[in-house]
């Protein structure tokens, strides 16, 4: 069966089987999170293609959101708060507006997401002693900008807990914001780095753009 949504416009075909039980199900938009559809019958629904996408605005931002909120759902259980959020703001210059505070004249169906980011803060055991403790963050950031015009992201922040390093988190991070930018079209640059991780990403393979950017690109191990 067909799906329309009817906030952003795309269009998914999704198949509808005979489930043993009863299920209470919700499908949800993978670009807007707008509820297509619920059901509490002996129905299951599985997910089969996207005839249409939403406007690149919207569907790139959207996409990204909903892939990172199922990346971290395993990690989630171990943050005391988390907040995972897409939104509007001024490229490139560090202005965020809360999730839903828009301007009374800004329609996303016609302008999209200009912004995504994660912020948490995580439960440390860790006792903050020694000044090398200090720099041990219990914190997760990240920002990316959507610069639609130039069809280009940017990564601005990228912070990962201490008590999560060492497990790739930060590389499969960007490996899925590459996948997604490259389904539509857009590069990815990663701005503003510290010394550290920009010499990290020029040993993978990136790019350089300048001494504070990098380019991914299909040569830049992430895995
Ligand atoms: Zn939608």
């Amino acid at each position: 069966m067909i799906l329309n949504c009817e906030i952003c416009h795309a269009k998914f075909d999704v198949d509808l089987i005979d489930s043993e039980e009863t299920i209470n199900f919700s499908y949800y938009c993978i670009f807007c999170e707008n509820k297509l559809l619920e059901s509490n019958e002996k129905k299951k629904f599985i997910p089969k293609d996207i005839i249409e996408y939403p406007i690149s605005q919207i569907a790139l931002p959207g996409i990204i959101h909903t892939l990172l909120n199922n990346f971290m759902d395993e990690y989630k259980p171990m943050f005391k708060e988390l907040s995972i959020n897409k939104g509007w703001a001024k490229s490139n210059l560090h202005i965020s507006l809360d999730d839903g505070n828009y301007n009374d004249d800004y329609d996303f169906t016609k302008e999209g997401w200009t912004y995504f980011q994660i912020r948490g803060t995580i439960d440390d055991p860790t006792e903050k002693k020694s000044i090398e403790d200090i720099f041990k963050t219990p914190g997760m950031a990240l920002a990316i900008y959507f610069l639609h015009e130039y069809e280009q992201v940017q990564i601005q922040t990228l912070m990962i807990p201490y008590l999560l390093r060492r497990k790739g988190i930060g590389k499969k991070i960007i490996s899925i914001i590459y996948e997604a930018c490259k389904v539509f079209g857009y590069r990815l640059l990663v701005v503003d780095m510290v010394e550290s991780f920009y010499n990290r990403l020029l040993e993978r393979g990136a790019i350089m753009i300048d001494f504070e950017t990098v380019e991914i690109t299909d040569n830049t191990k992430l895995v």
